[in-house]
């Protein structure tokens, strides 16, 4: 019985939201969570009926075929999810077309608008083998106020920048942090500039907009968020204190990754 294990990932999605919510990155319907859900689903819930029309992707996606998504609802609100999770959120049923789904739920809430993103990475996260069933796109304040300058939109500058304002951050986002340039929201040249830039990191920033994040479940995805958001408070804090942060130096950051085994 798979479902316990179901519900355990939909608190985690709660759970999330509400910390969304708290640390002020998601303001109105901000942001968005889709799970992979198709190892936890029985023959119960593939016999549900499809509750909407045939909906398009707006991309095939090959590796999703019969899969199934907790998906966020567009313009619904974190803050609300956090304690309704089904009223704010539904799940989607991938078609055998690989480019259309339906929704199965009791509430027909249209998944988000960023689901072009989303499913994109999933499919990628499928067809590399990961274990990855997890992202989740947010607005964290400090990351977005970094890419308001072109120096921290070059490759791995403020990766190396964050990981040098305290050792966890290296440890514990260990490939850093990548940079989509921008795109309009929702569009399917934004998914395609995620999917590309998630081959090389777990995090990436959508510039001047939020960032996207993969990982084993919500509640790891998250944390890669906060502990980067964190160093870019230390950052900032150092500043507002009038200088500019030292940082750990090169040696420092080479005896974290030789402790930790870190790929960088
Ligand atoms: P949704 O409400 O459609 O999920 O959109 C929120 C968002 O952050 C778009 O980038
Ligand atoms: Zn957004």
């Amino acid at each position: 019985n798979n479902r316990p294990k179901l519900a355990a990932e939909i608190n985690k999605v709660a759970e999330v939201a509400g910390y969304l919510w708290q640390k002020g990155w998601a303001e109105r319907n901000g942001g968005n969570i889709t799970i992979n859900i198709t190892e936890y689903v029985d023959d119960e819930i593939k016999a549900m009926p499809a509750i909407s029309e045939v909906k398009p992707i707006g991309a095939t996606l090959p590796y999703l075929k019969g899969c199934y998504f907790y998906c966020k609802g567009t313009n619904k609100r974190m803050r609300d999810l956090a304690r309704q999770p089904m009223a704010n959120g539904s799940v989607i049923r991938i078609l055998d077309d690989c480019a259309s789904y339906v929704i199965i739920a009791d509430e027909p809430v249209n998944p988000t608008s960023e689901l072009p993103s989303h499913l994109s990475v999933h499919n990628n996260l499928i067809s590399k083998g990961s274990n990855y069933k997890a992202s989740l796109h947010t607005h964290p304040i400090e990351l977005v106020a970094l890419t308001h300058n072109k120096k921290f939109m070059e490759k791995d500058y403020a990766s190396n920048l964050l990981w040098s304002m305290i050792p966890e951050t290296k440890a514990f986002c260990p490939r850093g942090l990548g940079m989509v340039p921008y795109k309009l929201p929702s569009s399917v040249e934004l998914a395609e500039a995620t999917i590309n830039e998630l081959d090389d990191y777990d995090v990436v920033m959508w510039e001047k907009h939020g960032v996207f994040a993969v990982d084993t479940d919500i509640m790891a995805a998250f944390d890669q968020v906060d502990v980067l958001n964190k160093s870019a408070l230390i950052y900032i804090a150092a500043k507002n204190m009038g200088f500019e942060p030292d940082g750990m130096s090169q040696e420092q950051m080479k005896e974290m990754s030789v402790a930790f085994h870190l790929p960088k």
